[in-house]
């Protein structure tokens, strides 16, 4: 069993309880037109360039055999000025499990939170790797946009949960992530019924997800669940296009990134749903 990592983060403040390390897994089905993790969308190791860096010298292109350029195409080591690396680690649950419980110490005063990408489509990797932090508090930060059963068994061993419900409104959700929404509104509808203490993360985007319409919609879909949930709006992290670029992509935005947020807490209030905006 192995996991696809492509980032570890110590003292990470808004992933759960305390100060977190955020094991961050490769791999998303959603396709964000706001995503700020574009390294974490794709589930195979990559390459990201460093743009201010790079001399145009295509020396990274040259073939080689070192082991960590497998698969890439490129070499990672021979740039003269550092800016190549490969996104995406290959680790056996015992190897991550190694490297955070180097901070154990601070690791009993916070926990480890999964993050991603989608962290949940490597649920085993997951599963095995908890098995070797007994005693650690565990979240996840999940789209929810997952098969029932595997969403059922992986959440069961994790002690937080931070799921994103970003558009109510199957359509809109679908033009602005790729997929329909119906999978994540049935695991959590399940885990309001289940009774499960858990929180809903909003990312508010100027002109799509703040609107009254869908604020209001995710509301009145959450209030069965209003002694148990806990809402999060969190504001649009205006990405630099440079990340996009340096994994060879564009970013473009079709909406207004400048357009001021509305941090609406009162749907939810009204609702008698806590709720806070970041
Ligand atoms: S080797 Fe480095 S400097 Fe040369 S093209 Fe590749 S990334 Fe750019
Ligand atoms: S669910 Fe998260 S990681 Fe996946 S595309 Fe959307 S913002 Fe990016």
């Amino acid at each position: 069993m192995t996991g696809l990592v492509f980032d570890v983060k110590e003292f990470a403040l808004h992933d759960g309880s305390g100060l977190r390390t955020t094991v961050f897994l490769k791999g998303c089905p959603l396709r964000c037109a706001w995503c700020h993790n574009p390294e974490g969308m794709r589930p195979v190791r990559e390459i990201a360039r460093d743009l201010k860096k790079c001399r145009h010298c295509g020396l990274c292109r040259t073939p080689c055999d070192h082991e960590e350029c497998r698969d890439l195409g490129v070499c990672v080591k021979i740039c003269p000025e550092d800016a190549v690396r490969a996104v995406g680690k290959v680790m056996t649950p015992e190897e991550l499990s190694r490297r955070l419980l180097k901070n154990r110490e601070f690791l009993e005063e916070g926990g480890v939170t999964f993050s991603g990408g989608e962290p949940l489509l490597q649920a085993g990797f997951i599963r095995e790797t908890a098995a070797l932090l007994p005693g650690i508090s565990l979240a996840v930060e999940t789209s929810a946009h997952i098969d029932p059963e595997i969403f059922r068994r992986a959440i069961a061993g994790i002690d937080e949960i931070y799921a994103d419900l970003k558009l109510i409104d199957p359509a809109l959700h679908e033009k602005w992530t790729g997929v329909r929404n119906d999978l994540i509104l049935g695991n959590l509808r399940r885990l309001m019924e289940s009774g499960r203490i858990f929180t809903v993360r909003v990312p508010l985007i100027p002109g799509v997800t703040d609107t009254p319409e869908n604020l209001s919609g995710i509301a009145s879909f959450l209030e069965p669940g209003r002694r148990t949930v806990r809402v999060e709006l969190i504001p649009y992290n205006p990405v630099t296009g440079a990340k996009y670029r340096s994994v060879g992509r564009e970013y473009r935005p079709a909406f207004d990134e400048k357009a001021p947020l509305r941090k609406d807490l009162s749907p939810f209030r009204e609702k008698g749903i806590a709720a806070v905006a970041y």
